[in-house]
């Protein structure tokens, strides 16, 4: 086989040494149990077998547990750390901690500093009221916390105090998972075990123990002011604006995008960047995004377990480090009506432990066999799985955000650009020949330089695109974890290998024919082709006439969060995730069932503080408004001016109340509504309730434009989007 890639492509980070120190310069992940702080503390031995239990998931032993706990302890200690805690990712989406104190009492009544390997390793949290959809009771809330000894441990700061915190996987007295982790990890060893078997056909598996998923996770967010932000009970309880009239000015002049970061912003920024620094986080790049007041934060790639637990720590930093700041950072999908939404771009890809990057094409793709099997993998996992890899990303606060002329569709295609679509274009006629190239661009003045040009332009507008040497997904929430949408994506493209590894096996038959392979292989990837091309599309996924031709294809368009659950609780689903040991099939229904009480339990919230918003803060106004105006109109009269013009406002005014009482009453109505089951409850409330808080906030907005300044007391979007 010619073009196998052997060598770390070039300007590639070490992913092994990416959690170590040292990949970055001095003093990085100072506050990570890693790197040279393991190598002092722990003798050769010790060091070793953890590393091997680190990089390959072998298992460690007792002795080994307790010198690692006692030399984790004195790091600990020596940093300012009185506690530690089992740190996990209930379903709830969020992180989950509970602190314990090294401090126990001796035989002699005294206090001593103690943790054993087995607190390391195991934690029993009394964590009966996380969601477990059913799984468990709460008289039988046994739950158990297991280190997870893949991820670094790393000290928490909280002001001034320090805690030690572990990562861990969460699961139930049976050993069911009740968290994010556990699946996830079990994703990576199946996308992992079926691409060593594409690794083995191709004979390039020499050396390598496994392979890695890679993720590198962009992640936009807001900042408002402080005060504003605390007399927004909206954005208190809910996250995002449930009333605000547009300002006359919003991103229309795309002037806030990669503009010069303001003096404060930049503060946070940087004390943002430095926490993380030394967490361990290797954060790359940060700008000001397209919407007013809006901004990113992007890490270097690190492996996806890390990678996702290192993600939940960035929004915990962007959080925890604005308020220093007199800022509050909003991670919500959708903050403000008629703006961009934020989300997270899901840079992913697959890589040998010995740093192979296995959806680098190189130059010459065309020759590149091994790199064309994992791409044509992809593309038929997406097209085979897209509706679950969506429903992977459906909450309600994404509901807002999806379809919107920002955000991807909810229509998963793949993007693959020009080179690669050539390429299948010469597999589905016979063997490839050629592999297009960049060429140079001349910029017409001879200071500049010419420079090298990709093979392809870029498309922002795809939910699911190749983007050189990995795939971007695009879709996700700015608040949810990483960890959902990357088990599913692991987990159908594990399926997809698994179905390419065996067909071309069983087609070899035990032969080890060059010639064989090169045909058994071609023929395998022209028949990916021919099935599922149809879910690449390169054009532009924001124009409607996408939508028409996506229907043509047969691919699915599931527009909210309640049109893709059923998805998830599919015969397929449960036969992929079972097959894969991914999840059973009574964690993947626990898991659907918190999904749909979740998408209930939020949108009930909202609705409750919209209606109480209107009550005690937009009616109360309006009415003084209508006061004021009814006084005008008698006092107009009485001194015998003309008072027609005060009289219509009047009218209208009037009109514009009675609406928002018809709008907050019908709100009302609906979420009070009882309904039996969740998943009935969820429909109920995008047909009736969605609609309905639609309708509330439109006569709040109307009412917004008109009342007098002095009079209206919520912060303005104008206010909030671009004081700073
Ligand atoms: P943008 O798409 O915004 O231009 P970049 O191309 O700089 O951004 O990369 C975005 C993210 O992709 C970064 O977090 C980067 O580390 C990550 N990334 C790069 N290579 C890989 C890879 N092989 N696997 C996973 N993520 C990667
Ligand atoms: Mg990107």
């Amino acid at each position: 086989m010619t073009g196998i890639v052997n060598e770390m492509a070039q300007g590639t980070p070490d992913i092994r040494r990416q959690n170590h120190l040292g990949a970055v310069g001095d003093g990085f992940g100072a506050l990570t149990f890693t790197g040279d702080v393991m190598l002092k503390r722990l003798d050769e031995e010790v060091y070793r077998k953890l590393q091997q239990t680190m990089t390959q998931g072998q298992p460690l032993d007792r002795a080994i547990a307790n010198k690692v706990a006692s030399a984790m302890k004195e790091w600990a200690l020596e940093n300012g750390c009185s506690h530690f805690c089992h740190w996990f990712q209930p379903l709830t989406g969020s992180t989950a901690e509970k602190h314990d104190a090294f401090l126990v009492p001796d035989d002699e009544g005294r206090a001593i500093a103690r943790f054993s390997g087995d607190e390391l390793i195991r934690g029993e949290p009394d964590a009966s009221s996380f969601p477990s959809g059913g799984i468990r009771d709460t008289y039988e809330a046994r739950g158990y916390t297991a280190w997870d000894a893949t991820s670094p441990a790393f000290i928490l700061k909280t002001g001034d105090t320090a805690t030690l915190c572990i990562p861990t996987a969460f699961v139930s007295w049976t050993g069911e998972a009740l968290d994010k982790k556990t699946p996830l990890l079990r994703s990576i060893q199946a996308v992992s075990k079926q691409a060593m078997r594409i690794l083995r056909i191709f004979g390039t598996h020499k050396g390598v123990s496994q392979v890695i998923t890679t993720l590198g996770s962009e992640q936009e967010y807001f900042l408002i002011d402080r005060d504003f932000y605390l007399r927004r009970p909206d954005l208190q309880i809910c996250g995002r604006t449930l009333v605000g009239a547009p300002p006359p000015k919003g991103q229309q002049l795309d002037d806030h995008y990669f503009g010069a970061i303001d003096e404060r912003v930049m503060a946070f920024m940087s004390e943002v960047e430095r926490r993380l620094y030394e967490l361990g986080v290797p954060v790359k790049t940060r700008h000001n995004e397209v919407a007013p007041g809006q901004y990113e934060i992007a890490p270097v790639f690190e492996n996806a377990n890390v990678a996702t637990d290192h993600q939940m720590l960035m929004m915990h930093a962007l959080r925890a480090s604005a308020g220093h700041h007199g800022l509050v950072c909003l991670l919500h999908e959708k903050p403000f009506a008629q703006i961009n939404g934020s989300g997270k771009h899901n840079n992913w890809s697959l890589a040998t432990d010995t740093g192979v990057n296995l959806l680098d094409p190189r130059d010459e793709a065309h020759t590149n066999m091994q790199f064309l099997v994992f791409l044509l993998a992809v593309v038929r996992a997406i097209d085979v799985h897209a509706d679950l890899l969506r429903a992977s990303i459906a909450s309600a606060g994404n509901d807002y955000r999806l379809g919107a002329n920002e955000a991807p569709p909810a229509i998963v295609s793949v993007y693959l650009g020009e080179m690669l679509n050539d390429i299948l274009d010469q597999l589905e006629r016979g063997k490839p020949k050629s592999t297009k190239k960049g060429g140079r661009l001349d910029l017409g003045a001879h200071t500049l330089p010419q420079i090298p040009r990709h093979s392809s332009d870029r498309n922002r507008t795809s939910p699911f695109a190749f983007t050189g040497n990995k795939f971007e997904y695009r879709a996700i929430g700015s608040s949810a974890s990483i960890a959902w949408p990357n088990t599913v994506l692991n987990t159908i493209i594990a399926e997809s290998l698994d179905h390419l590894a065996t067909r071309i096996e069983a087609e070899m038959e035990g032969t080890a024919s060059e010639q064989k392979l090169q045909e058994v292989v071609m023929e395998a990837l022209k028949d990916v082709i021919h099935r599922h091309r149809r879910v690449v599309f390169d054009g532009d996924n924001y124009d409607p006439r996408w939508h028409e031709e996506a229907r043509r294809r047969g691919l699915p368009n599931l527009k909210s969060t309640v049109d893709c659950l059923p998805t998830l609780s599919s015969q397929k689903a449960v036969k992929l995730f079972g097959k894969y040991g991914v999840l059973s099939e009574r964690e993947l229904r626990a898991r659907v069932e918190v999904l749909w009480e979740q998408y209930s339990t939020i949108l009930g919230i909202e609705a409750r503080t919209l209606v109480s918003m209107v009550r005690k803060t937009v009616l109360p106004q309006a009415l003084r408004y209508q006061v004021e105006l009814a006084r005008a109109v008698t006092s107009a009269q009485a001194a015998g001016v003309d008072f027609e013009d005060t009289w219509t406002q009047l009218q209208e005014c009037v009109q514009m109340i009675e609406e928002l009482r018809a709008g907050t009453a019908a709100v009302g109505q609906a979420e009070s509504q009882p309904v039996a089951t969740s998943e009935r409850r969820a429909m109920h409330i995008r047909d009736a309730l969605v609609p309905a808080m639609a309708r509330a906030r439109a006569a709040s907005d109307a009412l917004e434009a008109v009342i007098p300044e002095d009079l209206w007391t919520l912060p303005t979007y104008a206010q909030m989007l671009f004081q700073r």
